[in-house]
């Protein structure tokens, strides 16, 4: 297994957005806590509140910390290297940032292609008719034909959450022609996909996730061109999404470990993904790295590995499901992923929860599927754990199948 499609790319984490610090004589990145800054010449003060408003970078002083803070600034400088992006520009969350690509692209077409399965938030989002966007859900291979002349983007998401369905990123983009294409990669992380590379114009992380890595941020970045940074900060800048400088702290504290993290992880997920699809309880495993499920050879291609979560179906549906989650002492049951430890879910009551019915039927989002975030655990610990969930589950099919057969008698 390789750990990245780039040379090095445990070097430049380690060092990324840290390039200044010999100069200035540090060694963890400085915290800037200002909510406002000192304007000591007016008409300087005047030239960068214009900059800043035309979403450039400030020219002298920073005036207020919704328009612009050093320490994002370098948690976003870091993020647009692991992307090999131009720019990169940091939101409060990951829904921050999607509402603010929404509203960027917005002003130059209305209308959205979107490409289902998506983040339950970013899907609600989408349907909920909230924001000034007209929107076509549409199969991957359907995206050309879903393209109107009021088109101001294509929003897909790869690997997908919670099915973890591969897209070809090259094949969205050439069928988007001119429009703009945003791919949300949280679960992938810079380590092991960069759709930049692959022709996308924006790279949306929940930062909450792989990035921050240890449970404790809450944090959106979109990695891209300057001139789509500079329609995200004035978006920004209106709708005040930034995000907080004790997070951007955080964030690039998670940043140096994430190969190792991602690398770690991925190990582990596949030998639990073998002990998974080889146990009678299981009745199908979604992992990009499963027998049949990259039929394209994306792997490799697109992503240097198939990543860290696991969707499963366990028999007996949402009682057995809800049995194997309390059943469990070591894996903590929880939405999010992407963390030290390892979490588990259930998408059809949690996540998924805000999504038509009929919607997550037909994404095969059922009610018996399981989404397991890998952390940093042993293999063996977190087996153990499994088996014993499963035992549990089991008892409960057992039950419900023994009545089943009772009452057709
Ligand atoms: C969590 C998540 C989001 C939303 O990010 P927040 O930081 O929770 O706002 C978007 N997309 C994916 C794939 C996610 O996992």
């Amino acid at each position: 297994m390789i750990r990245s499609l780039l040379p090095d790319f445990d070097t430049l984490a380690v060092h990324a957005g840290r390039a200044d610090f010999h100069a200035l004589g540090v060694h963890a990145p400085p915290i800037d806590l200002s909510s406002t800054y000192p304007v000591p010449d007016p008409e300087q003060g005047t030239a960068s509140y214009d900059a800043m408003a035309a979403g450039g970078t400030p020219q002298g002083s920073a005036i207020y910390a919704r328009l612009h803070n050093p320490t994002v600034a370098r948690a976003e400088q870091a993020v647009a290297e692991l992307e090999g992006a131009e720019a990169c520009v940091a939101f409060a969350s990951g829904m921050a940032a999607t509402t603010a690509i929404l509203l960027a692209a917005a002003m130059h077409g209305r209308h959205v292609v979107a490409v289902r399965p998506l983040y339950g938030g970013t899907d609600h989002l989408l349907d909920s008719g909230l924001l000034p966007i007209d929107v076509t859900f549409a199969e991957p291979h359907e995206v050309a034909q879903a393209i109107r002349p009021d088109t101001g983007l294509v929003f897909i998401e790869t690997p997908a959450n919670p099915t973890l369905d591969l897209l070809d990123i090259s094949a969205i983009v050439r069928d988007a022609g001119t429009v703009p294409v945003v791919v949300d990669s949280t679960f992938a992380t810079p380590v092991l996909q960069q759709p930049l590379r692959h022709g996308a114009t924006m790279v949306l992380h929940s930062a909450t996730k792989f990035l921050g890595g240890h449970g404790d941020v809450v944090a959106g970045v979109v990695a891209t061109s300057e001139v789509w940074a500079r329609r995200l900060r004035q978006v920004r800048i209106l709708t005040g999404g930034i995000l907080h400088p004790l997070a951007a702290f955080l964030l690039l504290r998670g940043l140096p470990t994430l190969p190792m993290r991602v690398e770690h992880a991925q190990r582990t997920a596949g030998v639990l993904m073998e002990r998974l699809a080889a146990h009678p309880m299981i009745t199908g495993v979604h992992y990009p790295g499963h027998a049949g499920s990259d039929p394209t050879g994306l792997i490799g291609r697109q992503m240097a590995g198939p990543g860290t979560l696991i969707a499963f179906e366990v028999r007996g549906g949402v009682d057995a499901a809800n049995a194997l989650m309390r059943a469990l002492t070591l894996i903590t049951p929880a939405v999010s992923l992407g963390s030290t430890d390892t979490l588990i879910q259930h998408p059809a009551g949690l996540t998924h929860r805000l999504l038509d019915p009929a919607v997550r039927e037909a994404e095969g989002i059922t009610d018996g599927l399981l989404r397991l975030s890998v952390g940093l655990e042993s293999a063996e610990a977190l087996w153990r754990d499994l088996a014993a969930g499963l035992d549990a589950a089991e008892d409960v099919a057992e039950h419900t199948e023994g009545t089943l057969a009772m009452s057709s008698r």
